[in-house]
């Protein structure tokens, strides 16, 4: 069985639980698509709105998108370089009001269902006090922990914490099934609706053919789930070559006055998934001459995003102050990261 079903996707099912200590994991076609059911299942409806960082790929404001709702963006700090707890608190504080078990955004009249946390490169948000905003304001959190597989805050893995969380087995993260992502819960209900949805909202049966709603076709196929548990095997390997390389950038780094390598957030194991350093102001306008000099030695290194509340599709959507996001927009580069390279590199 290469596809639709196998005993692969339930065994890698099996070994994101194990691995990750989240009770319910349900594999899915890609990160993206597991934004969209989470989001969908934490209830986020048409006309609502998500709190969504301004510093993330696309994404994660597609998939609010997708569920009808509009992205609403907030800054960024340069602790974690996710979403900024005490900013966004008072920022609620005073554009919200809480009515019956909901939070509703004063300007636009709509509800803010969830809040939609980004581990950054791989570097854990401050959880605990998003946590406590999510709950002092009636919002759900989500963890688009797509980046961040491997990383714990205080000694728990990251997309464990929220009603939901969302990994991301793309190409270019740290396990790759080809293009997967999977949906971590710890609520059981949620995850057999998660199987359910992303299944076509197939009635299980041994040959009829009922669907109780419009369900996706989101299963991650059987020949990816395998890839996926031979992966996940190699994962603590991975780990280690990511964190001697940063420690290699570390000791290159002593001394050098343009900027900071940055560091796991205090509290957390980082999986150093994309190695960063963040320019000092006085030396981001060498951002661009870097970037280009880089390049023309055949390494990829890369810009951040630009900030997603920039880019035209996204322009007209609600957003606080991003003032801490478009400055480390200018400032950060993030460094070639494989886990093949080594100190000869
Ligand atoms: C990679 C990524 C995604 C999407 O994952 P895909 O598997 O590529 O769909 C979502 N959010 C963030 C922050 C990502 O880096």
């Amino acid at each position: 069985m290469v596809s639709s079903v196998g005993t692969y996707v339930d065994k890698f099912e099996r070994m994101l639980e194990q691995y990750t200590g989240a009770r319910h994991a349900v594999a899915v076609v890609n990160g993206t698509a597991g934004l969209h059911i989470a989001l969908k299942l934490a209830g986020v409806m048409p006309g609502d709105e998500v709190l969504v960082p301004a510093l993330t790929f696309v994404a994660s404001a597609n998939a609010v998108t997708y569920c009808g709702a509009s992205p609403h963006f907030v800054d960024s700090e340069e602790a974690t370089l996710g979403i900024d707890p005490d900013k966004l608190r008072e920022y609620l504080k005073n554009t919200t009001e809480q009515r019956s078990g909901a939070c509703f955004n004063k300007k636009t009249g709509k509800v803010i269902r969830v809040i939609l946390p980004m581990h950054t490169f791989g570097h854990p948000v401050r959880l605990e006090e998003l946590l406590k905003v999510a709950r002092d304001f009636y919002i759900n959190l989500v963890e688009d922990a797509a980046e961040s597989i491997g990383s714990l805050y205080h000694d728990k893995h990251t997309g464990t914490f929220g009603l939901l969380g969302v990994l991301s087995f793309n190409g270019n993260k740290t396990i790759t099934t080809g293009g997967g992502g999977a949906i971590l819960t710890n609520n059981r209900e949620l995850a057999q609706k998660a199987k359910h949805l992303t299944t076509t909202a197939k009635i299980p049966h041994a040959w009829d053919y009922r669907h109780d709603e419009i369900g996706y076709n989101y299963r991650l196929p059987n020949l990816n789930a395998a890839l996926g548990c031979a992966q996940l095997e190699h994962l603590p390997g991975f780990l280690e070559s990511k964190r001697r390389l940063y420690h290699l950038y570390q000791a290159a780094f002593q001394g050098f006055i343009g900027g900071d390598l940055f560091s796991e957030p205090a509290g957390c194991q980082s999986n150093f998934w994309l190695q960063t350093l963040i320019l000092n102001n006085e030396h981001k306008k060498e951002l661009e001459p870097i970037l280009a000099k880089v390049h023309e030695e055949k390494f990829l290194a890369r810009p951040a995003w630009t900030p997603l509340n920039q880019l035209a599709p996204f322009q007209h959507f609600p957003s606080m102050d991003l003032q801490t996001t478009e400055n480390l927009a200018q400032r950060i580069l993030n460094l070639p990261s494989s886990t093949c390279l080594g100190p000869k590199d």
